[in-house]
């Protein structure tokens, strides 16, 4: 199935140079985002899961859903200052400015199977943080699942031997 074509995607956003993949156009039909997902699921069924993390925000758009598909928790990954309790942090540059995760220090006990989800690959520097994170807290990374890969971006680097599976590759 092509979902492409339910992606709309915008020129020089949100810098000259840069080709967004704009999602919402996904979203904002049911039939298409639900069989996206069911199709994420079907991706990842041979992965034992226990939890999916998602980076803030699309990831919880994606891994959410895809959380209650399966049946496990979802760990949401945040900006920093966002979350409530105790966190653990790590720094990280993005495909455009720099920023911090965080996630809450009990979120993920020690030998949990997680798979981190979001919505799109681009460089992998929020993926890989996001993988500090999760392993940070004793997690064991099954996978990374994504609606999109920028293929060119070669984000894959920045995983090594980590599963990647991405519905839609650009
Ligand atoms: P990376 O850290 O460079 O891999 O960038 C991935 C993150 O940036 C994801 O969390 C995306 O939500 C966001 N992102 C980067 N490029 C795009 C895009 O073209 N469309 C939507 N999100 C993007």
């Amino acid at each position: 199935m092509d979902f492409k074509e339910y992606i709309r995607v915008i020129p020089d956003f949100p810098q000259p140079g840069i080709s967004f993949k704009d999602i919402t156009t996904l979203l904002n039909d049911g039939d298409k985002y639900r069989q996206a997902i069911d199709e994420m699921k079907k991706m990842v069924s041979d992965l034992q899961i226990d939890l999916i993390a998602g980076p803030e925000a699309r990831g919880f758009v994606v891994g959410a859903p895809l959380a209650y598909a399966l049946g496990v928790g979802f760990v949401p990954i945040r900006k920093s200052g966002k979350l409530p309790y105790e966190t653990i942090e790590v720094g990280y540059d993005l495909e455009y400015g720099k920023d911090t995760l965080a996630m809450h220090s009990d979120a993920i006990k020690p030998g949990q199977n997680v798979l981190i989800a979001d919505d799109l690959l681009a460089t992998g520097g929020t993926i890989s943080t996001s993988v500090n994170l999760v392993k940070q807290l004793g997690g064991n990374i099954v996978g990374t699942a994504f609606l999109i890969e920028l293929c060119e971006l070669n984000g894959r680097a920045k995983l090594p031997d980590i599963n990647v599976f991405s519905l839609m590759k650009y």
